[in-house]
């Protein structure tokens, strides 16, 4: 358990592996708000993490999730049942998948198979109804007088919110900030690149929402993967570059005969030059065995979008600039 200061935790869910998805714990006075849920399996370390604060499962008034996507709401069905007086924060377009996760679950047994599913999730628990709070944008959850905001914020996905913590001026930001690995790290400052998950994926709204986070002027921005960034204009401007390479990548692969193949491929060299132009010291296979992984989802992301009759005009467009 890492602690920052305003009563924030961060909880390793040891999901896949470590340093990669994060439990964030929020402690006002004797309660508690938890953001993000990762898998079933990452319920015990947030068991634990109570207990060594002399905190019961009592505590725990809400469980936010930035969004569906099972690394952020695999566990959400397993949390609320332990925590009896939680209820569940979610995105309006997210609320019917909790209520009834098997469109979820199907769906993910259909990229990455049923026995992945079963190892990394197991059965995912519907919730009822009557525990979840739809999280309209501007809704203010109210924890023991800490306001915690919800922000609408698509292009990663479209069911995507922020929280925004009035007491430390931080934002937790799912994966719309983009992501960074506390072993990309250069002198203090992470190397962050876009996440273009399938299947909303979309530049514009990812930079609309980049613009509102940095309007917002956070002290600190919490990546579920993973950890505080404090350098907020530096990030967001590498973001709006990176974005606009991702999408480059995209669209000079568009008449290749295996589009996936071949935007994994440009992404691969791509990240390895951007984090060694950053100055991360580390090898292009060490660098890959971190972020492989990454770059392959997002390649399956852009092929998604580019699929999409919007793209078409964003890539015919770029080539005229
Ligand atoms: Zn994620």
């Amino acid at each position: 358990m890492k602690s920052y200061n305003n009563g924030i935790y961060l909880l390793d869910a040891h999901y896949l592996r470590d340093n990669l998805a994060a439990v964030y714990m929020l402690v006002e006075g004797d309660s508690v708000a938890l953001v993000e849920t990762a898998n079933a399996a990452s319920l015990q370390y947030v068991l634990d993490a109570l207990g060594e604060l002399n905190l019961t499962p009592e505590a725990v008034k809400y469980i936010l999730l930035t969004h569906i996507h099972l690394d952020h709401a695999g566990g959400a069905g397993s949390y609320m049942a332990a925590f009896p007086n939680a209820q569940l924060v979610v995105h309006p377009k997210g609320v019917r998948h909790m209520i009834d996760p098997s469109y979820l679950e199907a769906g993910v047994v259909g990229v990455y198979g049923q026995e992945f599913v079963d190892k990394v999730y197991g059965k995912l628990a519907p919730i009822a109804a009557s525990r979840i709070i739809k999280a309209e944008d501007g809704l203010i959850i109210n924890l023991n007088g800490r306001e915690l905001i919800c922000r609408d914020t698509p292009g990663h996905a479209n069911h995507h919110n922020i929280i925004v913590d009035s007491k430390s001026s931080g934002i937790f930001s799912g994966d719309i900030f983009g992501v960074a690995y506390p072993e990309l790290i250069l002198a203090g400052k992470n190397f962050v690149f876009p996440t273009t998950t399938p299947v909303n994926f979309s530049p514009e709204k990812m930079l609309q929402s980049i613009d509102l986070i940095e309007s917002l002027a956070p002290e600190a921005v919490y990546l579920t993967h993973f950890g505080q960034i404090s350098d907020i204009q530096q990030v967001a401007n590498d973001l709006r570059r990176m974005i606009a390479d991702y999408v480059a990548i995209a669209c000079e692969s568009a008449g290749a005969s295996d589009v996936v193949a071949e935007i994994t491929r440009k992404l691969e060299e791509y990240i390895v030059r951007e984090a060694q132009g950053f100055g991360i010291d580390l090898s292009p296979e060490r660098i890959l065995e971190l972020i492989g992984v990454d770059m392959q989802i997002n390649a399956q992301g852009l092929a998604v979008w580019l699929r999409q009759t919007s793209s078409s005009r964003i890539c015919f467009n770029r080539v005229l600039h």
